[in-house]
């Protein structure tokens, strides 16, 4: 006699199991996963526990469990991320946006002049760019990042969002940007030293690196994009940059150095240290 088809419950509580090792947050990392698997919402999982699993259902609820534990994150698995309010398609080449970044988009949106010009450097997946090209209209959004494959991912995310005022371009982050300045200068570059135990954390580890690390113990990427910042930016112009939240200090040292006259630190929802912002003049800052 065949055996009995797992259950989605059944499913649900061993995966549960099998991911409380690698994940802090092993229940909804196991409904999203499975959710994915059987290409139905989180909500109809929750409401159908004695759904008999077809042998390619589970198939495919099995290897992306066991893809989790190999380190890849929830996101990359589904393929799909949310960040405020919109969702983006993910591939392994690009970072899946973090939380924390939502407080540069938040702080990108204060007081973003009408029809402002923005240069976003490092877009990777896109989410900072679109995030501004959504709430701003009236504002064009230039996004650099040196991955072909970024770019094009970001291009095609834009299409789904129908978002036009925004364009992405592949520049390596050594050469000169376009001409002109622009009112906001922004970018979540890497930042992480080389050799930091973090790049061994599950989701990061299997996250391409020339996205999270950079030489000078996490500093050079912040270094080099300062100084091209300064070459862009007029009196009004306010430059953002994300950083690791032992970096306030030395970030707010390298922007000054950079030119650029002051320069704070904000932090993120959790108390952290993350954000530098900085402009020429010192009443641009606000408090
Ligand atoms: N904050 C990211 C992380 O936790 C690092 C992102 C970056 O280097 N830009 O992995």
């Amino acid at each position: 006699m065949a055996a009995e088809p797992l259950t989605l419950r059944q499913a649900l509580l061993e995966s549960r199991t099998q991911l409380a090792s690698c994940s802090d947050s092993p229940a909804v990392d196991a409904e999203w996963l499975w959710s994915h698997a059987l290409h139905r919402s989180r909500s109809w999982l929750l409401t159908h526990p004695e759904w008999p699993l077809t042998p390619a259902e589970q198939a495919r609820g099995e290897s992306l469990i066991c893809r989790r534990q190999d380190g890849h994150s929830v996101a990359h698995l589904c393929g799909e991320c949310e960040f405020l309010d919109f969702s983006v398609r993910l591939t392994s080449q690009v970072l899946a946006p973090r939380p924390e970044t939502e407080l540069l988009v938040e702080q990108a949106l204060h007081g973003l002049p009408h029809r402002a010009r923005v240069l976003e450097w490092g877009t990777g997946s896109g989410v900072l760019a679109l995030a501004i090209a959504r709430a701003r209209p009236d504002c064009q959004i230039l996004a650099l990042d040196h991955s072909r494959a970024a770019v094009k991912l970001a291009q095609s995310n834009a299409l789904r969002l129908r978002l036009k005022n925004v364009r992405f371009v592949r520049a390596d982050w050594r050469h000169p940007w376009p001409e002109g300045t622009f009112d906001l200068i922004l970018g979540n570059p890497p930042y992480v030293a080389l050799h930091d135990s973090h790049l061994q954390s599950p989701g990061v580890c299997q996250e391409p690196r020339s996205a999270l690390v950079t030489p000078a113990r996490g500093t050079q990427t912040i270094r080099v994009l300062a100084a091209q910042a300064r070459r862009h930016a007029h009196r009004r112009t306010r430059l953002l940059l994300e950083h690791g939240a032992n970096q306030g200090d030395v970030c707010r040292k390298i922007v000054r150095r950079a030119g650029w006259g002051r320069a704070k630190t904000l932090l993120d929802l959790a108390g952290l240290p993350r954000v530098c912002l900085a402009s020429l003049q010192h009443h641009r800052l606000g408090r």
